[in-house]
């Protein structure tokens, strides 16, 4: 069969971890399959180059920073096939831009618009293994890009799909999709199998195993998707399956979120008109609260969104500010959003008095409580979080 395996950071950071890595290809490829590795750069390779970029420049230029980031998956796979070679398992590396992946121009968060599979399969048929670097395409001017950070594993589903690979399995240090991060807490179960939607929204709402991008497009495409431990590889969990029995299958935690408060604005059009200045600036937001004024007290919206828009939000409500039309601005930057996942809350009912009877039993009092079909998320404060998904986790799991 045709099978892309994806390596994470830590499953390549060392010489003896690129070993492990090529056993296992050089392993699929003895036994008659057709083997295309998709690598990351190795451990903490990524945050290093971005460290490096800022001791040169303050603001680095999109194209230059990806010219930069995409060097990291360009030294892993080149030490991947060097290891394969040398274990007599014939290999070639490709970069993003050799393997024909194609994107959009956006530099730092672009887009897999397509692959070109020809040169792959013509690898391929020669019998050798094609060590493919993640993270990175080729924009229409020829430029190299980046898809966003985490985003390998979406170019390794993005290769089997176009492959039409009969797996893709994400190799990483964790032994497949767990009920809660294990490093977190220790009675995390993993499940051997999970629905498309239940990863989905765990790994949108702060699960790292899989780049949630990488779920949506396995969904859309059909692909099968396996998460695997590459240091104990026998078991894993297989995305893409049933959903869950329980009411709960995962507890996540987002840590990087934060919440704004805007006072005095009153009606129904300053707060469109406050909402529309930040679509403009290319803010996403979350959770929306809205209380509007009365006769005797002004009306106040306060909503969540990541850390990393904090600055760029500020910037167009201070801009806007006459226009818009209000009070007072207040920022609260260390918060997170902890939640519980589960396909089977649907039709359950319950589930939210649970959770927030585990986070009041800890004294936790969540700011913000909102819910989806098949989620309930709160916002607290960050230096809670830790605790508040040990708290939920062990109300539907058990301690
Ligand atoms: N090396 C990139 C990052 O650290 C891509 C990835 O690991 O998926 O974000
Ligand atoms: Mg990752």
């Amino acid at each position: 069969m045709r099978i892309v395996m994806k390596f994470g950071g830590s499953s390549l950071a060392s010489s003896s971890r690129i070993d492990n890595a090529a056993r296992l290809i050089a392993a699929r490829r003895e036994g008659g399959d057709e083997v295309v590795a998709v690598v990351s750069a190795q451990g903490d390779c990524t945050d290093e180059l971005l460290e490096k970029s800022r001791q040169v420049s303050a603001h680095p230029a999109p194209r230059e920073l990806d010219a930069l980031l995409s060097s990291g998956e360009q030294i892993a796979m080149a030490l991947v096939a060097l290891r394969l070679q040398e274990l007599n398992c014939p290999a070639v590396s490709l970069a993003g831009w050799q393997a024909g992946i194609c994107t959009d121009s956006r530099h730092g968060a672009a887009r897999i618009t397509g692959v070109d599979t020809g040169r792959i399969l013509a690898e391929l048929k020669k019998g050798r293994v094609v060590v493919a670097a993640g993270f990175q395409g080729i924009d229409p001017e020829g430029d190299i890009t980046t898809i966003g950070r985490g985003g390998s594993d979406t170019s390794a589903v993005a290769l089997a799909a176009a492959l039409q690979a009969d797996l893709c399995q994400i190799y990483t240090d964790v032994s497949g999709v767990y009920s809660a991060d294990p490093h977190l807490v220790q009675e995390a179960v993993r499940h051997d199998e999970i629905s498309y939607d239940e990863m989905l929204e765990m790994s949108t709402l702060g699960a790292q195993v899989l780049h949630n991008r990488s779920v949506l497009l396995a969904r859309d495409c059909g692909v099968r998707l396996e998460v695997r431990n590459s240091f104990q590889p026998e078991c894993g969990t297989r995305v893409g399956g049933e959903r869950c029995v329980s009411a709960v299958s995962g507890v996540t935690c987002d840590s990087d979120v934060a919440m704004m408060t805007v006072t005095g604005v009153d009606d129904g059009a300053a707060t469109c008109r406050l909402f529309s200045a930040l679509a403009r600036s290319g803010v996403s937001i979350d959770v929306i609260i809205r209380s509007p004024g009365t006769a005797e007290k002004r009306g106040v919206v306060s909503f969540s969104l990541g850390g990393d828009s904090i600055h760029r939000a500020r910037a167009a409500l201070e801009e806007h500010r006459g226009e818009i039309g209000y009070n007072c601005l207040l920022v609260e930057p260390e918060m997170a959003k902890v939640s519980a996942v589960g396909a089977g809350m649907q039709g359950s009912c319950g589930v939210a008095s649970r959770m927030l009877e585990a986070l009041r039993e800890a004294n936790i009092e969540p700011r913000y409580i909102t819910t989806g079909e098949i989620r309930i998320s709160v916002v607290l404060p960050r230096p809670q979080a830790a605790e508040a998904v040990r708290r939920v986790h062990a109300a539907f799991f058990g301690a």
